[in-house]
């Protein structure tokens, strides 16, 4: 029997902005269409593998956030206990997905060699490309590279049986999505790959991005890896916690089952 994984989404905190935030070339309707923060656990056969490790309380009040707990609060409220995790996929280092990776001091990080790259070069003079990243994380993921605590993985690569993820580049240059082996088949978590259901299935990509052409091909990438379109989870859809249960009812509004 191959591994299945439990799979869940963990909201941390929002930001209410306008339709016309979303979308390259704004919308026509901009009507408030608010966005959700949100890091991920897939558990199974005895492993925890954490996505993304999202932004602290003094990062939202820079950025004007609104911080609704610690993501490491979130993940213990499933029994993860942080500072045991083994592995932690960072899809891409944005300041919303890889601030807090010390909260993680026993983890191997996963990243995209392509990603680093991009983090540390010629693009973050511009603000368009280096405003989404914060420089401590940056530096922060450079000492623990020095300390051999960087997995990284150049395209296509197997962290687990059941588990794999797969460079999309297109939002950044070294963006990663993760695919898992769940209950009712492939899931695909698509982190920003497509912030919204809408981006994805409308071909309307969000404005920040790298390369609007690998992005758009990314929509037909997460086709390929999942089994069916309701297995691509967006990154910041607040639709994510309407459309799967909660694990428990205390946890509604936070915690969605997405397997
Ligand atoms: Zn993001």
């Amino acid at each position: 029997m191959s591994t299945q994984y439990e799979v869940f989404a963990v909201k941390y905190a929002r930001h209410k902005r306008r339709a016309s935030e979303n979308f390259i070339g704004g919308d026509p309707h901009d009507g408030p269409m608010p966005l959700d923060y949100f890091v991920w656990l897939l558990r199974g056969e005895g492993r925890e593998i954490v996505v993304d490790t999202g932004f602290s309380a003094a990062v939202a009040a820079k950025r004007g956030r609104e911080h609704l707990r610690c993501p490491a609060a979130g993940l213990r409220l499933l029994g993860v206990d942080c500072p045991k995790v083994q592995d932690v996929i960072i899809t891409h280092l944005h300041y919303d997905h890889v601030g807090n990776f010390d909260l993680f001091p026993a983890a191997a990080l996963h990243l995209q060699d392509l990603e680093m790259r991009y983090a540390t070069g010629r693009h973050m003079q511009e603000a368009k490309h280096g405003g989404a990243y914060d420089l401590e994380d940056v530096v922060g993921m450079v000492r623990r590279a020095f300390a051999g605590r960087v997995r990284f993985h150049d395209g296509d690569a197997e962290i687990a049986p059941g588990i794999s993820v797969h460079l999309v580049g297109g939002h950044t240059m070294g963006l990663q999505v993760v695919r898992v082996r769940t209950r009712r088949g492939w899931l695909v978590l698509a982190s920003d790959a497509s912030h919204f259901y809408a981006n994805m299935e409308q071909r309307r990509p969000f404005p920040i991005v790298w390369s609007v052409e690998d992005m758009v091909d990314g929509y037909r990438r997460l086709r390929e890896l999942a089994d069916s379109p309701a297995h691509i989870i967006p990154g910041h859809d607040p639709l994510v916690l309407e459309r799967y249960p909660a694990p428990a009812e205390e946890l509604r509004g936070v915690i969605a089952r997405l397997d």
